[in-house]
């Protein structure tokens, strides 16, 4: 099976063009688009049309269709996309000179965290590394000139690690050069836990990781996040551990979902600093953004800030992420499409 663009590497194109120069050329070409090409040109300028025209013909193109803008009062926009009859979202997310671009590894999730809006879902589907490159592109291209789409997070909907040989290959296209041409280090994927994808994750790609550990005992981990009881704590961090001593370089961040009254004492940041100790792992605490029927809540702003600071006071790095997009329901967590949940609709709908 013949794949679609964009999900091809540099190397597959540079042998389906029979020449480097050519698949440059085309990389070229794609990054000077003011939009999202709604399908393969019909030539390419520097590529021969003898060698185009049936290269156009063997693979397809992968654009999805926006179903829904949604734009938020601090800037963040959710895009409802349609991928031949799956929907996920995406989310751009501008900050001070960069925006970052929250893509979807699947269509629904094959995980089942009790504090997520996608498991409503369910699973759907995976999604093919062109899927997840294509919703770069789209959302890149609507960046404000100020704010260029450096960053790229696998936080939408899915779990990468349940998708692995495509998120690897979406990584290695969204790196390479000349075009999208990100930096690793700007690109995060982030994984409920799920050891062995993670283990090879580390060992194959040089991309940012980020561990969603939420907890710091078993016990509560495994109430919000069900598969704990097959990858505990320990072994989660015991693997971040081991990577550390063979890529020191990479970023690593351990992001930490605040509940009130669950996950947020003065012994909780106490356990999770010792949990993290000696790991060069930043933490990212988030405050729970809740949505109707999961029992928990969010802490107060003052439980947040002295959650953080209790940790921060012990020497570990970590910061605050407070939610982006919360009224277009488009932070963490709160990523569904109320047309596909039965009966839930997010609760800014
Ligand atoms: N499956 C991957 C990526 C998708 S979730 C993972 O679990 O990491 C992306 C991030 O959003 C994770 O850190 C997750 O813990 C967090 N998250 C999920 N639901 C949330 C919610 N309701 N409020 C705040 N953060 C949430």
């Amino acid at each position: 099976m013949t794949r679609n663009l964009p999900g091809l590497t540099l190397d597959e194109l540079t042998r389906e063009l029979s020449s480097r120069q050519r698949a440059l050329e085309w990389l070229k070409w794609l990054g000077a688009q003011p939009a999202l090409p709604a399908a393969l040109p019909d030539a390419v300028p520097g590529v021969s049309h003898r060698v185009w025209g049936p290269f156009r013909t063997r693979h397809g193109w992968t654009a999805p269709r926006v179903l829904e803008r949604s734009a938020s009062d601090d800037g963040t926009t959710k895009y409802a996309l349609d991928l031949d009859g799956a929907q996920v979202e995406t989310v751009r997310i501008p900050a001070k000179g960069r925006s970052t671009i929250c893509i979807s590894s699947q269509a629904g999730c094959t995980r089942k965290c009790v504090f997520c809006a996608t498991k409503e879902l369910g699973f759907i589907r995976q999604l093919k590394a062109e899927e997840m490159v294509a919703q770069y592109l789209l959302a890149r291209a609507e960046a404000p000139p100020d704010a260029p789409a450096r960053n790229v997070v696998f936080m939408g909907m899915g779990e990468p690690m349940d998708n692995l040989d495509e998120v690897l290959r979406a990584v290695e296209v969204l790196t390479q050069g000349p075009f999208p041409q990100l930096k690793h280090q700007s690109v995060t994927v982030s994984t409920s836990g799920v050891l062995p994808g993670m283990v090879r994750f580390l060992s194959e790609s040089k991309a940012s990781l980020a561990l969603s550990l939420n907890a710091t005992t078993d016990e509560v981990r495994a109430r919000v996040m069900p598969q704990n009881k097959t990858w505990p704590i320990a072994a989660l961090l015991g693997a971040l551990r081991d990577a550390a001593k063979t890529s020191p370089h990479r970023d690593t961040f351990v992001e930490y979902v605040l509940f009130r009254d669950v996950n947020d004492s003065d012994a909780d940041a106490d356990r999770l600093v010792a949990l993290l100790s000696g790991l060069p792992a930043r933490v990212n605490l988030i405050p729970y953004n809740p949505f109707p029927g999961t029992g928990l809540t969010t802490p107060t702003p003052e439980r947040v800030l002295a959650f953080h600071q209790r940790v921060v006071r012990q020497g570990q790095l970590c910061l605050v992420r407070w939610p982006r997009g919360r009224d277009i329901a488009a932070a963490c967590g709160q990523l569904v499409l109320a047309q596909d949940a039965a009966g839930f609709v997010p609760p800014s709908t």
